[in-house]
């Protein structure tokens, strides 16, 4: 596998551990029926505090002395998704009635 596809699916895998830790700390809400993520009702440091606790354990992608790649994933993608009040495609179906 060339380097450059290597790190796109580290990318890939680092940013879809950080939407579960923010989904497993209420950071973020994830749809039960579409599995998109949106606003949640804790505060992002909630997610932090537990991807470091997951991190001590050895679970996830990072290690431990890469905790400061972690926060940078949880961030990018906490802002991703912060502004999305519901779940697009609930909404969507929403509308079209
Ligand atoms: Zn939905």
């Amino acid at each position: 596998m060339g380097v450059v596809k290597e790190a796109m699916l580290q990318a890939e895998d680092n940013r879809r551990w950080a939407l579960e830790v923010l989904a497993e700390a209420e950071v973020l809400g994830v749809c039960e029926a579409h599995g998109e993520y949106y606003q949640g009702t804790e505060e992002v440091e909630e997610a932090y505090k537990l991807a470091n606790r997951k991190i001590t354990a050895g679970e996830g992608p990072f290690a431990p002395n890469e905790r400061r790649e972690a926060t940078d994933a949880i961030k990018a993608a906490y802002e991703e998704h912060n502004f999305i009040a519901d779940c697009p495609s609930c909404v969507r179906m929403m509308e079209k009635d």
